[in-house]
């Protein structure tokens, strides 16, 4: 029997001069960077909590809670690589992801690429099984006026599924 499950996962972080500007791993040059316990990095955020969630294994503040001392500034990656980690203790992998950034500024079109191949290098799958879309808040609410960038993630997982670009 064919065992999929589909997660789903959000992230908001307030906007903050001078922090560096991460997504999906991707450092993008911006005079704000989003604030946070850790690096701030909602896309890594959305898609841990997307796998969590697929796994029915709670969300990321259950596994790294942000009192803990030990995730202040902490790479992202940590996050889900822990997420990836548990998802293949139960024997599951990848087959695609979804996301999507809400940001008013920087315009994303130029990085969606290079956040993408990132995000694919991260989940051990071929770019082409990863999705980004960027969308502005037309200048309204918290992302339009600048104060917050926002990120959701859908993954579909699959047991026991070895895509080509699987194993590498
Ligand atoms: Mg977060």
């Amino acid at each position: 029997m064919m065992d999929i499950r589909v997660g789903l996962g959000h992230d908001t972080h307030r906007l903050e001069e001078g922090r560096p500007l991460i997504l999906g791993g991707l450092t993008i040059a911006h005079s704000h960077g989003l604030a946070g316990h850790s690096d701030g990095d909602i896309v890594l955020h959305a898609l841990t909590d997307a796998i969590l969630g697929a796994l029915g294994a709670g969300d990321i503040g259950d596994l790294y809670p942000d009192t803990d001392v030990l995730w202040q500034g902490a790479n992202s990656r940590i996050f889900i690589e822990g997420a990836m980690a548990r998802m293949q203790g139960l024997g599951f992998a990848v087959v695609n992801a979804d996301i999507i950034i809400h940001a008013q500024n920087p315009k994303l079109g130029p990085s969606k690429d290079l956040i993408r191949n990132q995000v694919a290098r991260v989940l051990g799958v071929a770019p082409e099984r990863v999705n980004i879309k960027a969308k502005t808040g037309e200048k309204v609410g918290h992302i339009g006026r600048m104060e917050a960038m926002a990120c959701q993630a859908v993954v579909l997982l699959q047991k026991d599924f070895v895509g080509r670009d699987h194993g590498a």
